[in-house]
């Protein structure tokens, strides 16, 4: 298989980053953090900026807004966005809550939210996960009661992201406590700003708020809010994962970390006085990486080339999110390593090396093999998927 890019393609790539150059701030080296509020102000300029273009929803059909792009145009848009660590992207609205409503949502649904999310105007969080259901997600409890025209959801949220910036949640709630654990299921979409909705933040390990716990106390949700059939919410809500389950950021950031330190390596010494790009252990190392990521990348490559075909294999979305996140950590894990005790000072000390990113990095990147389905559940995916092996 041979994945190339035609003319237009570099085309649109030269094109955005051009828009990415015109619009970050001049040597900006990212990543953003989500919590401060200038990042977040120019993480919304560039996402207005980005869908003015057409291209933050450029993959949607042309009836909901977007420009029928190839799957592969759209892995370009992604991997040159990671690459820049620019923010703006939005993988809730556009990726995830976007391509259900097409499918499930009803033309009301469609209407109020579709044009808003391709406009960039409105900010998504997930609410799958609660403190006894992450990757057994089936067992969650969040109880949802269907009192004339509304639900009325209780319960607790936990891991969300950026619940403290969003407008919308898109959740699944139990509504039949009856039913077979994944038949009494639905999906809603509860406004973040309704009575009974407390927001409180977790501070992550790389010390940046970027989750929270979601508490839903009495929360009305009006019944039109449903989103498909009454207890068809498992189906609707991991029909968003494989959408979710892309290495393709991965492989950006990734690739930026790489480039990062290899140019380290040329500026710095190593202990015999000699650039450590001169040290063939350092060397094959990265070699080695460069290869990594590279197969990582072609796996991306791979699911784009199934989506395009109209297929959606389920294995090679988990194989492109494993080796995507693993290589992104190797990458981080060799930088801190070339660092030495430099790579733990943080920004603003004054011997902190490539301004004590890769600390960071390592830290907050971790969770790459967390989110949207543990590196174990996805080598289950793989085995009984892919390779058709028994479950024990
Ligand atoms: C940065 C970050 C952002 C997130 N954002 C969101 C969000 O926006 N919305 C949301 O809903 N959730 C979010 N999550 C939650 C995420 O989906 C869960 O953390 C994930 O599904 C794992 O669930 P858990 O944390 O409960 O771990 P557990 O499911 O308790 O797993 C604990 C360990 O057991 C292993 N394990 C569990 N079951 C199996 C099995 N069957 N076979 C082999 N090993 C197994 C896991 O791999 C893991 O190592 C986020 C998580 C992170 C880290």
């Amino acid at each position: 298989m041979r994945f190339e890019f035609t003319s237009e393609d570099e085309r649109f790539r030269a094109e955005l980053r051009a828009l990415l150059a015109a619009n970050l701030p001049a040597g900006w080296t990212g990543p953003p953090d989500e919590a401060d509020d200038a990042d977040w102000a120019l993480s919304q300029r560039m996402r207005k900026a980005i869908a003015a273009r057409g291209w933050l929803v450029m993959h949607w059909p042309a009836e909901y807004g977007g420009q029928d792009a190839s799957p592969m145009r759209n892995i370009i848009f992604a991997e040159e966005m990671a690459h820049h660590r620019a923010p703006g992207n939005d993988r809730f609205g556009t990726r995830m809550i976007g391509p259900v409503l097409m499918r499930y949502g009803s033309d009301e649904q469609k209407r109020k939210y579709l044009p808003d999310i391709a406009a960039g105007g409105i900010q998504w969080c997930q609410g799958y996960s609660e403190p006894d259901a992450g990757s057994d997600l089936a067992s969650l409890k969040t109880r949802a009661v269907l009192k004339g025209d509304r639900f009325v959801v209780n319960g607790a949220k936990i891991w969300t992201s950026l619940a403290h910036r969003a407008d919308m949640m898109f959740m699944l709630v139990r509504t039949d406590p009856g039913a077979p654990k994944h038949r009494g299921i639905s999906m809603l979409l509860a406004d973040m700003n309704a009575p009974g909705v407390e927001v409180r933040p977790i501070i992550n390990m790389s010390g940046s708020h970027s989750f929270n716990q979601v508490t839903f106390d009495d929360v009305e949700v009006p019944v039109e809010n449903l989103v498909g059939d009454l207890n068809n919410g498992w189906r609707v809500g991991m029909s968003v994962l494989n959408y979710e389950r892309s290495g393709v950021d991965y492989v950006g950031w990734g690739q930026r970390a790489w480039d990062e330190l290899a140019q380290f390596c040329r500026e710095e010494s190593g202990p015999d006085g000699r650039p450590l790009s001169a040290d063939p252990a350092v060397r094959r190392r990265m070699a080695e990486l460069d290869a990594e990521l590279e197969g990582a990348r072609l796996l991306t490559y791979e699911v784009a080339w199934h989506q395009q075909k109209g297929e959606a294999p389920a294995e090679v979305a988990s194989m492109s999110k494993l080796a995507g996140t693993v290589a992104n950590r190797n990458v981080l894990d060799y930088g801190m390593r070339l660092l030495g005790m430099y790579g733990v000072l943080e920004q603003g000390s004054a011997h902190a090396k490539l301004q004590g990113r890769f600390f960071k990095m390592r830290m907050y990147y971790t969770s790459g093999e967390i989110l949207a389905g543990t590196t174990e559940i996805q080598k289950n995916l793989i085995a009984w998927r892919g390779l058709e092996l028994p479950r024990v």
